[in-house]
């Protein structure tokens, strides 16, 4: 009975902060990879001392599931950037009890790191969390926060999550994960993009588009596929969607009521996760999520050229 009670105890402890369950440990030499890419110093002074809930929670029919293996890669290098320079106190969870009201307001910002399909359907806890967002919150999605809360093509859909995020993702990856392309910078005088020095980039990573008509009118865009660079195969898997405007941004910030939002389709690739650059512009992404970072969030398709 003794031996009962301390197995189910064993697993009912909480694992380290920054460790999620469902996956193995990084090693010491993942770690260590890691560290040595996160950037030196933070964007901005934070205004105030920062919490960051990370959550990973994927689901599929209503089951709760393993989703991209970059997962704990990206928890850790978020957890070890805002304790290193000093810029937020991560924790990470998947227990959506968090999302209510009288929990969320611990936090300055909300991460979903790669999340994936339908987190919860409850209309309060929903409410909750758009609510705390338009109240002056931040948001942070990493690469299927774009494919949460949807299970395309056949169920339920919360399009208010979307609009919130700027966009959801639609299904079709016209680049796989091993493919190459070539991402420029939209905004170059934004404090989020300075690392790159206004320069294209090639990266292996899976790229996504999106399902909305039309983007810019609402999404300062930072980075997006430089199509003139990349391979444009109309043949390839589902590229024909975007036909129209060709737009495929990559990352961008926008406004959400008083709140502040930072998404990027990067992080299908765990690699991504010990990018010095990549790295520095997730830094700064969540640094304006927080509210301590200011930069221009008005829609791209609004600024005057
Ligand atoms: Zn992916």
């Amino acid at each position: 009975m003794k031996k009962r009670i301390a197995i189910a105890i064993a697993l009912f402890l909480p694992l380290a902060a920054t460790e999620s369950p469902l996956f193995p440990r990084l090693t010491t030499e993942e770690r260590q990879r890691i560290e040595a890419a996160l950037p030196k110093e933070l964007h901005a002074k934070p205004l105030q001392p920062r919490k960051l809930l990370v959550t990973t929670l994927c689901m599929r029919d209503g089951r709760v599931v393993r989703g991209h293996p970059s997962i704990p890669y990206a928890e850790y290098a978020i957890a070890q950037m805002g304790k290193r320079l000093g810029g937020w106190e991560v924790v990470s969870t998947d227990a959506i009890d968090v999302f209510r009201p009288e929990r969320i307001t611990e936090f300055d910002a909300i991460c979903f790191n790669n999340t994936l399909g339908v987190l919860f359907d409850d209309p309060a806890l929903r409410e909750s969390l758009l609510g705390w967002i338009a109240n002056g919150g931040g948001f942070i999605g990493f690469h299927a926060a774009a494919a949460t809360f949807v299970q395309h093509p056949r169920y339920d859909q919360w399009p208010a999550f979307g609009q919130m995020l700027g966009g959801t993702e639609n299904g079709g990856h016209p680049w796989k994960p091993n493919e190459r392309t070539w991402v420029k910078v939209d905004d170059a005088t934004s404090p989020l993009t300075k690392m790159f020095g206004g320069a294209s980039f090639e990266v292996a990573d899976e790229m996504y588009q999106l399902q909305e008509p039309t983007i810019r009118d609402r999404l300062r865009v930072l980075l997006s596929v430089d199509t003139d660079k990349s391979d444009m195969d109309p043949k390839r898997r589902f590229l024909k969607l975007r036909a129209a405007d060709k737009d495929f941004p990559v990352s961008w910030i926008k406004t959400h009521g008083n709140g502040r939002v930072f998404y990027t389709t990067l992080g299908h690739n765990a690699d991504i996760f010990w990018n010095p650059l990549l790295l520095d512009h997730f830094l700064a992404g969540i640094q304006y999520a927080l509210g301590d970072l200011k930069a221009d969030d008005t829609p791209s398709a609004k600024v005057a050229r």
